[in-house]
């Protein structure tokens, strides 16, 4: 099974791939995760992607479409893989169109996980994990039960990503807006988008989602 997960920064995206990596053992892959990592490692595309992604822009298509088209072709990807973050485009979309046609493969839903933008600069300024185990907490919603110590693992060392400021994630939902929604429309023509509500709790989102796959 392959699937697109779309929607604004902030909607829900990575939580519900991790779930669905849990439950369906398909494959997270997150071009931000793995940008990030590049960054991290100083590597080309990282030296490539940094500026722009501080800066809450989108990364050239030929450095992102180039890190997947490498990605899908592992062995791993074979049962099927979720792309978290990509395609972001236009261009992006024709180029996994190409990639998955080469591969004999086709695109099995795109979830788009919709969450108005009021409510998302509380949910990404304020987000943070564990750096142990990677827990999820936020400052508005849902911060640890005992003050800086992770309710999981008790790590007591937590980050948050450079573009998580306020200025950044206004950049990257107006990137969402110009760039990414204008890709729903293509795949609704294709019938294979379908709508769910990112306001609702993390385990009822994931409900919806079932549904879909299930159909
Ligand atoms: P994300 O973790 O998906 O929010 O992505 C973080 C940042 O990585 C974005 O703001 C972009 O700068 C860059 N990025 C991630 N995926 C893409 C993509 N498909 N196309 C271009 N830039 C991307």
């Amino acid at each position: 099974m392959i699937l697109i997960l779309l929607g604004p920064p902030g909607a829900g995206k990575g939580t519900q791939a991790q779930r669905l990596v849990r439950d369906y053992g398909l494959v997270q892959l997150s071009t931000g995760d793995m940008l990030r990592e590049a960054v991290k490692n100083e590597t080309p595309v990282g030296r490539k992607a940094k500026e722009a992604m501080e800066a809450g822009q989108l990364v050239t298509d030929d450095v992102v479409v180039g890190i997947i088209e490498d990605r899908i072709k592992r062995s791993d990807c074979k049962d099927g893989f979720i792309l978290d973050g990509f395609p972001r485009n236009r261009a992006q979309a024709e180029a996994l169109d190409e990639m998955l046609s080469r591969q004999g493969c086709t695109l099995d839903h795109v979830l788009e996980i919709r969450v108005p933008e009021d409510d998302l600069i509380k949910r990404i300024t304020g987000r943070f994990t564990c750096a142990g185990c990677g827990a999820g907490y936020n400052d508005y919603f849902k911060t640890p039960e005992k003050k800086g110590v992770c309710d999981g693992c008790g790590g007591r060392e937590f980050e948050r990503r450079s573009d998580d400021n306020e200025e950044t994630v206004r950049a990257r939902l107006k990137a969402y807006r110009e760039q990414t929604a204008p890709l729903l429309p293509y795949y609704e023509d294709r019938g294979i988008l379908a709508v769910i509500d990112g306001t609702a709790g993390i385990d009822d989102v994931a409900r919806q989602i079932d549904e879909v796959l299930k159909s």
